[in-house]
């Protein structure tokens, strides 16, 4: 197992650079869609792995290739490989899975949920930048919910007709696959509705894409009356390098909250001290541990599966050796529960 720390470089303002649009769509059209060109890649011999190319069908390959450099060249067992490397076990049905475990098919108008009280989750754009094959959406009809702008008016209404809904969770898919317009745009009309004082953002882009942090992002998150916040998705410490690292200054120097969220994956981050060395490099990256997330139960994913006595092992172990403040909270997302349910520590 691969554990280095990465080498984090801290900017001064003046040495800033941010990327326009073009850079990281440019970067989203050269995404790897097929298994053999991902192997290849990293110097591994397709013919040797022919088996698991059809789980593709599945739920379509796509990984940028930013996140591939951080891969290690010829090892089929890399952490970051394993998140998004189709697998034939994707095949096998697993009795308790299910295509909707946290039962999100739902919506209450196009594009939105409700699930906790004085919160609604935006399905901003369906599709990510990357697949990753545990996702517990990857079977989320996400041709029924890709509002157009006109098509939003329906959640709009929903939003400012329900006056306990203070913040709006901008998720996907992922929804900074939504153009930096588009996204001024709906922030403008969430602006217009006054009981919503909060914006978050959900998103796994600027890890796998970091020129995703352009300029008018950052200025969009800073300006908004709404305090905006960004939670990332990182499982591995390996995910963070020194270009994800300068890509998200600017979010730190506009004092824009960052969080992350993991989950905890078998073979990929099941052991304690990788993830404390995760919540270490997230810390010098200026990124706050926040949640790690038992695995939801999808269906064609049961191979990441940590059972819980083994995540309580994990996390207690963690404990020992982390700061409290660094210390993420092991939850799980039970389907109709107000809010995520932590798990005690023996
Ligand atoms: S980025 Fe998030 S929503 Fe998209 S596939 Fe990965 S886990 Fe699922």
């Amino acid at each position: 197992m691969r554990l280095e720390l990465p080498q984090i470089i801290t900017q001064n303002s003046h040495d800033l650079h941010l990327c326009d649009e073009k850079s990281w769509q440019k970067d989203l059209r050269d995404v790897v869609t097929e298994p053999e060109q991902l192997l290849r890649r990293l110097n591994i011999v397709p013919n040797d792995y022919l088996q698991h190319f059809k789980a593709r069908k599945l739920f379509p390959v796509r990984v940028p290739v930013s996140f591939i450099n951080r891969m290690k060249p010829g090892d089929f067992d890399d952490p970051l490989l394993k998140q998004v490397m189709p697998l034939s076990s994707e095949f096998l049905l697993t009795d308790g899975y299910s295509t909707d475990p946290l039962s999100e098919h739902d919506t209450v108008a196009e594009g939105l949920l409700h699930k906790y009280k004085n919160r609604v989750l935006m399905i901003v754009k369906t599709g990510c930048a990357v697949n990753c094959r545990y996702c517990f959406r990857r079977h989320f009809p996400y041709q029924d919910n890709s509002p157009s702008k006109q098509r939003w008016q329906g959640a709009l209404n929903y939003i400012a007709q329900h006056n306990e809904v203070t913040e709006v969770i901008f998720s996907g898919g992922d929804p900074l696959m939504a153009s930096d317009d588009h996204l001024a745009w709906l922030v403008a009309q969430i602006e217009k509705i006054p009981h919503v004082t909060r914006l978050r953002i959900h998103s796994r882009l600027p890890v796998v894409i970091p020129n995703r942090i352009t300029a008018s992002l950052v200025a969009l998150l800073k300006d908004s009356r709404l305090k905006a916040t960004m939670v990332l998705h990182i499982n591995h410490p390996n995910e963070v390098n020194e270009e994800l690292v300068q890509a998200l200054e600017p979010l730190r120097q506009a004092r824009i909250p960052l969080f992350n969220q993991s989950v905890l994956l078998r073979g990929v981050n099941d052991n304690a001290k990788v993830l404390v060395t995760l919540s270490e490099v997230l810390f010098d990256a200026g990124i706050q541990p926040y949640y790690l997330h038992l695995f939801d139960a999808v269906q064609g994913a049961a191979h990441f599966d940590v059972n819980e006595a083994d995540a309580v092992a994990i996390a207690t172990e963690m404990l020992a050796t982390l700061p409290g403040f660094l210390m993420p909270k092991l939850v799980r997302e039970i389907a109709g529960q107000a809010n995520k349910t932590p798990i005690n520590l023996a």
